[in-house]
C-alpha cells in the first residue's frame, strides 16, 4: 500500500488532532510533523493527535531540525545534534510516530571520516532512545547538495552498522545530485532496498550545478508520475510524503493518480 500525505499541518488547522482530521478529511492517509527549526508540543495535544491518527489510519512521521550535523568539527555541535535527534525522537513517541526524519551531516573538511562519524553518533543515539524505550526508527534522508552527506550507498553503509535505521528517498534530492533520475535509475534503486516500508519525499525542484536550489510545485524539474508508477511498480510498502510549496493540494494530486489514473 502506498500511503500519501502532506509535509506540515494543513492550512488553517486547529490542533495537531484537528491537522490529523484534516488529511483524512482530504483523502490522504500520512503526515510528517515539521519539527525542522525547533522540538516543541504540548504533550496532551500530542496525545490527542496520536489517538485521531490510530482511529483515522493516518501513519505520521516526524521531521527533526535543520540544524543536526553529526560530523561538525565542534564536538559542541555533535553533541547538541544528537541532542535534537533524540528530542525528535520524544515527539515521535509522543505523537505515535514512527519514523524520524533526519539531514545527518555535511562533508566539511573531513568528508572520508564522514560516514564513521555518523555511525557513531546513530550509536550513541539509539542507546540512550532504547533506554528510554523511544520506538521510532532513525530515517536518513539522501541529500540534495553535493556538500551534504548522504547519498543512497552511504545510507547502506550507515544501516549496516546501526540497527534501527532506514533511508529516506527524497526523489527531487536524487534528482538535483545526479540527473537524470530516469525509469531505469528508478527501478535499480527500488529494487535494491530491502525495508519493511520506504519512506519518500516527493516535489518539484529546481537544482544548479551545487545540487538542490528549491522545492516546487509538482511537475516541475521531476517528473513525479513517473516516480510514483515505479513506487507503485515495485510493490514496495511506501508512504510519500508531499514537499511541495502546496504539500495537501499536490499530494491529493498524487493520490488521485495512484487511485485513478488522472
Ligand atoms: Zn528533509
Amino acid at each position: 500500500m502506498i500511503r500519501i500525505g502532506p509535509a506540515g499541518y494543513p492550512d488553517g488547522h486547529r490542533s495537531p488532532a484537528d491537522s490529523v482530521r484534516k488529511v483524512r478529511a482530504a483523502g490522504l492517509s500520512a503526515l510528517e510533523i515539521q519539527f525542522v527549526r525547533n522540538v516543541r508540543y504540548d504533550p496532551s495535544k500530542a496525545e490527542h493527535a496520536r489517538r485521531e491518527a490510530a482511529e483515522s489510519d493516518v501513519l505520521l512521521s516526524v521531521h527533526a531540525p535543520y540544524y543536526v550535523n553529526l560530523n561538525s568539527s565542534s564536538q559542541e555541535t555533535r553533541d547538541k545534534s544528537e541532542e535534537w535527534v533524540l528530542r525528535a525522537m520524544r515527539g515521535a513517541e509522543a505523537f505515535g510516530a514512527w519514523i524520524v526524519v533526519v539531514h545527518a551531516a555535511t562533508y566539511g573538511e573531513d568528508a572520508r571520516g564522514c560516514t564513521a562519524r555518523v555511525t557513531g553518533s546513530l550509536k550513541r543515539v539509539r542507546k540512550i532512545a532504547e533506554r528510554e524505550a523511544l520506538k521510532a526508527v532513525i530515517g536518513l534522508e539522501t541529500m540534495g547538495k553535493k556538500a551534504a552527506w548522504g547519498t543512497v550507498p552511504e545510507i547502506l553503509d550507515a544501516m549496516g552498522e546501526v540497527p534501527g535505521i532506514l533511508p529516506v528517498v527524497d526523489f527531487a534530492h536524487l534528482q538535483a545530485r545526479r540527473p537524470p533520475l530516469d525509469e531505469r535509475a528508478l527501478q535499480a534503486l527500488l529494487g535494491s532496498l530491502d525495508v519493511p516500508r520506504l519512506h519518500c519525499h516527493l516535489s518539484g525542484i529546481e537544482y544548479t550545478a551545487a545540487g538542490e536550489k528549491k522545492h516546487l510545485r509538482l511537475g516541475q524539474g521531476l517528473d513525479h508520475l513517473m516516480v510514483l508508477d515505479a513506487l507503485a511498480d515495485s510493490g514496495l510498502e511506501a508512504t510519500v510524503i508531499c514537499e511541495s510549496t502546496s504539500p495537501l493540494e499536490d499530494a491529493q494530486i498524487m493520490e488521485r493518480y495512484l487511485d485513478q489514473g488522472i
